[in-house]
């Protein structure tokens, strides 16, 4: 298993927010796998595939390749004001608040993080209003993440200077809009998820305005998941008032335009909407359809959350660039003998930890087929070590293999343990890899 960083877990540890430690036990069963098969199971962290490792190296080296390296970047909303300070991305803020080490820069202070940081402080200190465009489960889980009491937050990975910008500078942080292009059947965030954001009192409320609802109270749903999600929406139609913090979901709304403040032309300040009808096509699917009508909501800052998508790390990869996956028909890339693909980046970024394991056996059961073709002449574990320490003779760029990472792992639980956390995160790649090959006993 290659990985860039030199933890592996990717999504798990750095996507599933950090108040959501039960989806993370997966990593548990993994451990006890790996720890079970040591003389079949490698793992190279800190070692980036289609830099340190092309695609042909690797075809060189094994008889079979799997790509899961999901989703890299973000889809923008391409509306004008987008540039604006205060249009910020739901993947970086998320990036953020689970303490996404920084890969290039090596301290603290001039970091990637680092600088979210100063920057996070900056917009939340001075944000009455904040809007969250889109409404699956990452959107919900940035709205719960700025308006979840603080100290629940705390016993949790969230590192704590992330933590400490959201107790000393969001307490005037008082809307927080969920906006959906489309009507209330058709958000995209599940009922769970849902369910948490009416449990955030008494810091924090969900309001839905019963208008929103009356469109589709005659509408028999029979989708029991759908009906349990409306069910909640039904239950959230009373503003509370003693609330530090009132989340509020908006439908029908697309925006078309971020505006500036009056008194600073480069900072977000208002958001213009579309307001948009529901069309519903051939297929049954629902459409929103611009109407006539626009509306202007006050807003400080914007989180754009309406999905990621995957890049081709290596160029002799077979790409869907509209789709944004690796070309394959069931896991199997396309005009190829040995790779497949699996997760996000085989199908797109949908469905939840249990639909990636779902997704990587219908990938190792095409890979079964297959296995009777495989020659056994290619260079294995040690050829694709040789070509990493030729291209990389940087010690920063130094492999860092599972036991490694379980001292990383080690000394953040250790860490976190002083202050009651489940961990305080290691920071920076470059910290990671001199706990990883720090002499044993230090
Ligand atoms: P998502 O579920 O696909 O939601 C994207 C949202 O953005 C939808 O509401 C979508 O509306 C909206 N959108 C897309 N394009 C838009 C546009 N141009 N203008 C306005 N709105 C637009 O994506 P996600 O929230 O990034 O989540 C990705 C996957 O990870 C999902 O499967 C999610 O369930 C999963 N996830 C799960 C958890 C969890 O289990 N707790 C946490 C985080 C993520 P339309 O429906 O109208 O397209």
């Amino acid at each position: 298993m290659i990985e860039k960083l030199p933890t592996p877990y990717g999504l798990v540890r750095y996507g599933v927010a950090p108040d959501h430690p039960e989806v993370k036990n997966v990593i548990n069963d993994f451990e006890k796998l790996v720890l079970s098969k040591k003389d079949q199971f490698t793992f190279l962290g800190n070692v980036q595939f289609g830099k340190d490792v092309t695609y042909n190296d690797l075809k060189k080296c094994f008889d079979v390749i799997v790509l899961c390296y999901g989703t890299d970047a973000e889809i923008k909303l391409n509306i004008p004001g987008e540039h604006l300070i205060g249009v910020e991305s739901a993947r970086d803020f998320v990036n953020w608040y689970n303490g996404f080490p920084d890969l290039h820069e090596q301290d603290h202070v001039t970091s990637a993080h680092a600088r979210l940081t100063r920057k996070y402080k900056d917009l939340l200190s001075t944000s009455e209003s904040a809007c969250i465009i889109g409404q699956g489960n990452v959107a919900l889980d940035v709205a719960r993440i700025l308006s979840k009491d603080r100290d629940e937050l705390q016993k949790f990975d969230i590192p704590d200077h992330v933590l400490n910008i959201l107790r000393e500078h969001t307490d005037h942080l008082r809307d927080v809009y969920l906006i959906g292009r489309r009507g209330p059947l058709q958000s995209a965030c599940t009922t769970k998820e849902l369910r948490e954001l009416t449990k955030l009192t008494p810091r924090a409320g969900l309001y839905i305005d019963p208008n929103d609802l009356e469109q589709i109270k005659d509408i028999e749903i029979k989708d029991r998941a759908k009906k349990r999600l409306i069910d909640i929406m039904k239950n959230q139609v009373t503003k509370h008032d003693d609330v530090t913090t009132n989340v509020q979901m908006k439908f029908l709304h697309s925006p078309v335009e971020f505006l500036p403040k009056d008194d600073q032309s480069d900072r977000l300040g208002s958001i213009k909407f579309q307001l948009n009808n529901l069309v519903v096509d051939n297929d049954g699917n629902a459409r929103a359809v611009g109407t006539d009508q626009y509306v202007t909501l006050k807003c400080d800052v914007a989180f754009r959350s309406i999905g990621y998508k995957s890049i081709q790390v290596d160029k002799d990869i077979p790409f869907d660039e509209k789709k944004g996956i690796v070309c394959n028909v069931n896991g199997k890339v396309d005009n190829t003998s040995s790779t497949y693909v699996s997760g996000w980046l085989k199908r797109g970024p949908t469905g939840v930890i249990l639909s990636n394991i779902y997704d990587a056996q219908e990938t190792v059961e095409e890979i079964e087929k297959h296995l009777e073709q495989a020659d056994d002449n290619k260079g294995g574990q040690q050829e694709l070590l040789k070509i990493i320490t030729q291209r990389n003779a940087s010690p920063d760029r130094r492999v860092v293999v599972f036991d490694e990472y379980l001292e990383i792992d080690k000394h953040e639980k250790k860490r976190g343990s002083v202050s009651g956390k489940i961990r305080d995160k290691v920071m920076t790649v470059r910290e990671m890899i001199d706990i990883a090959h720090r002499p044993q006993g230090d």
